[in-house]
C-alpha cells in the first residue's frame, strides 16, 4: 500500500489591502491551491485566480472576534495537509509580522507537515506610502520601529514607552487604535515633544483609506472628532509632514468612489481593472452569466453545409468562443472560412476572431446592430446566404433585416441567463447613498438589474448610471431613467474614461 503523500502549507502575504500587492510568488502559490484559508485583513478577492475546484475557506479574524479560535485554524491548516492537499494560508500583510504567522509555522512543522513563508508587503511600511509618508527619510527619519498596540484582555499596558520616546526613528503602531489614549499619554509622559506629528491611517492602500493627521497633544481629540474604522495604523514622526507633498494614492480620480459592474464574470475583469487603476471601489454584481447552448448539433449540422454561406456575422467574443470550441471538437478548423464574407459587430468581436487567425472583412465604428445593418444592407443581395451566430435570446434587430433581404440561417452557441443578484445587500448600499455610480454594458444587464431594484429606488439613490452603448442606453431611458453618459464606443476603456470625466465635469455628488 502506497502512503498519501501530504500536502505543504504555504503561509502567503497578500499584502495590505491592495490585491496588486501580492507577490509573484504568492499568486503562484494561490493558482495552484488545493485550499486557500483566509481572514478578515485581506481586501478585495475578485483578482485572486484560483484554480477550479479550489476550497476557499473564511475563517475571519479580527482582534476581538475571532470567528475560529486559533487552535481550531492551526488544526484546520493540518488537517487539509496531513490529507494530502496543498493549502494556501492567506495572511493580511506579511505573514510574520504580528500575524501569529509564527504559532501556525511552529505547529505544523511539529506535527511533520512541510511548511514554506512567502513573505508580504507589510501594512507596516506600504500603508505610510500609500498615504505619502516615507517610513525613513535621510534628513528626518534614520530608522523606524514597528510596535504592536494591541494588549490582552485590557491588562495594563506594558509598552516600554521611555525607550520609544528616546527614539528619533518613524513610530508605527499596529494594533494601537483603541490603546491611542495610552500610547499618547505614554510618549508625552516620557518627554516627547507635543507637536510631533502623528498620523492615523485607516484602511490604508484600499479604496476606503482615510489618513487623518493631527499632533501628539492633540491626536485622541482629533480621533474623536473624525473617527476613523480599524484595521489602523498609528504613526508618530516628523515624516508625516512630507504627505503633504508625496500623497498620491488618495488623488487617484476615482478615489473612494463606489462604483457597481454589472457586466457578466466571465468578462467584468477589464472593466473592473479600468476602475481599480482609477481607484475606486469595484462592487462586481453580474447581472447576467453566460451560458453554453445545447446547440451542438444544430452548429454541426450547420459545420456540415458550410459552403452555402456568403456572409458569416458575429455578434458577439463569446460568440466566437463557443462557435470555435465547437467547431475544433468536431475536427474543423479555420480553413472552412476561405472566402467568405467574416463580419463581427465591433473591435472586440475582431479581436477574438484574430485570436483564431481570421481576420473581419467588416467591423462597424459605430457597434451595434444598427451600425453593421448600414453597411451590410446595400451589399445584400437576395440570393445570398448569410449565417448569423448570436445568443439565443439577444436582440432581433439584425436577424429581422436580414431576413427581409437575404436567405438568413441562425445558430445560437450560448444565451444569457439571469443571475439572482445580492440585491438586498445593494439596495441598502443605494439607500445610504454609498453608491456613486452603476455602469450598463447590455440592455439585459438592465433589464435584470431593473428586476431586483426599481427605477424609483434607483432614482431616489442619486447614483449616476452609465451606458455603453445605444442600445442599452436605449433600455435604460425606457424606463424612465436618465443616463449621466454613454460610452463613446462599445468599449469598456471609453466607458471608464466616461466615469471619470463625470468627476472633471463637476457635477459630481460629494
Ligand atoms: N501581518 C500584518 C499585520 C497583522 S496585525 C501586516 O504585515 O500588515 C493587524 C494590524 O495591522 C491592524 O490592527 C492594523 O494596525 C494593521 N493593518 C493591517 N492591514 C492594514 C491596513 N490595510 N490599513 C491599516 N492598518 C492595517
Amino acid at each position: 500500500m502506497t502512503r498519501m503523500k501530504k500536502g505543504r502549507v504555504s503561509l502567503v502575504g497578500a499584502g495590505p489591502g491592495d490585491p496588486g500587492l501580492i507577490t509573484v510568488k504568492g499568486l503562484e502559490r494561490l493558482k495552484e491551491a488545493d485550499v486557500v484559508v483566509f481572514d478578515r485583513l485581506i481586501g478585495t478577492k475578485q483578482f485572486f485566480e484560483t484554480k477550479e475546484g479550489c476550497e476557499v475557506i473564511y475563517v475571519g479574524k479580527s482582534a476581538s472576534h475571532h470567528i475560529l479560535e486559533q487552535d481550531k485554524i492551526n488544526e484546520l491548516l493540518y488537517n487539509y495537509a496531513v490529507n494530502g492537499n496543498n493549502v494556501v494560508r492567506l495572511k493580511g500583510g506579511d505573514p510574520y509580522v504580528f500575524g501569529r504567522g509564527g504559532e501556525e509555522a511552529e505547529y505544523l512543522v511539529k506535527r511533520d507537515i512541510e511548511v514554506e513563508i512567502v513573505p508580504g508587503i507589510t501594512s507596516a511600511t506600504a500603508g505610510l506610502a500609500y498615504a505619502g509618508v516615507p517610513v525613513t527619510h535621510r534628513e528626518i527619519a534614520s530608522s523606524f520601529h514597528v510596535i504592536t498596540g494591541h494588549r490582552k484582555n485590557n491588562e495594563p499596558d506594558t509598552t516600554d514607552y521611555s525607550t520609544l520616546a528616546r527614539l528619533s526613528g518613524t513610530l508605527i503602531f499596529l494594533m494601537g487604535l483603541s490603546n491611542l489614549k495610552n500610547i499618547q499619554a505614554g510618549l508625552l509622559s516620557n518627554g516627547m515633544k507635543e507637536e510631533t506629528p502623528v498620523a492615523v491611517i485607516s484602511q490604508a492602500t484600499t479604496p476606503k483609506q482615510k489618513t487623518v493627521v493631527s499632533t501628539l497633544k492633540e491626536i485622541a481629540q482629533t480621533m474623536k472628532i473624525q473617527p476613523v474604522p480599524s484595521p489602523a495604523l498609528v504613526v508618530v514622526g516628523e515624516v508625516v509632514n512630507l504627505r503633504k507633498n508625496l500623497s498620491f494614492f488618495e488623488k487617484k480620480p476615482l478615489f473612494s468612489k463606489s462604483i457597481v459592474v454589472t457586466r457578466p464574470k466571465e468578462d467584468n475583469c477589464e472593466l473592473s481593472k479600468e476602475f481599480y487603476e482609477m481607484g475606486a471601489n469595484v462592487i462586481a454584481l453580474p447581472m447576467i452569466k453566460i451560458e453554453k447552448t445545447a446547440d451542438d448539433n444544430r452548429i454541426k449540422e450547420v459545420l456540415s453545409s458550410f459552403s452555402q454561406f456568403k456572409y458569416v456575422i458575429f455578434m458577439s467574443k463569446n460568440g466566437v468562443r463557443l462557435f470555435f470550441e465547437t467547431m475544433f471538437a468536431l475536427s474543423y478548423d479555420a480553413r472552412i472560412f476561405s472566402g467568405k464574407i467574416i463580419c463581427a459587430i465591433g473591435k472586440k468581436t475582431a479581436e477574438v476572431l484574430l485570436n483564431y487567425g481570421l481576420c473581419a472583412d467588416i467591423a462597424p465604428l459605430r457597434e451595434s446592430s444598427e451600425g453593421l445593418w448600414d453597411i451590410l444592407s446595400p451589399l445584400l443581395n437576395k440570393e445570398d446566404n448569410a449565417l448569423l451566430v448570436r445568443a439565443k435570446n439577444g436582440r432581433k434587430y439584425l436577424s429581422d433585416e436580414l431576413s427581409k433581404k437575404c436567405s438568413l440561417t441562425e445558430i445560437f452557441p450560448y444565451e444569457t441567463k439571469k443571475v439572482k443578484a445580492e440585491a438586498e445587500i445593494l439596495s441598502g448600499l443605494l439607500k445610504n447613498k454609498q453608491v456613486d455610480a452603476i455602469t450598463f454594458t447590455s440592455p439585459s444587464t438592465v433589464t435584470n438589474f431593473l428586476s431586483y431594484i426599481s427605477a424609483e429606488e434607483l432614482k431616489e439613490s442619486d447614483v449616476y448610471l452609465f451606458s455603453i452603448g445605444e442600445s442599452t442606453t436605449k433600455a435604460i431611458v425606457d424606463a424612465g431613467l436618465r443616463v449621466y453618459a454613454e460610452s463613446e464606443k462599445a468599449d469598456v476603456r471609453l466607458l471608464a474614461r466616461a466615469v471619470k470625466n463625470a468627476i472633471y465635469e463637476g457635477e459630481w455628488r460629494e
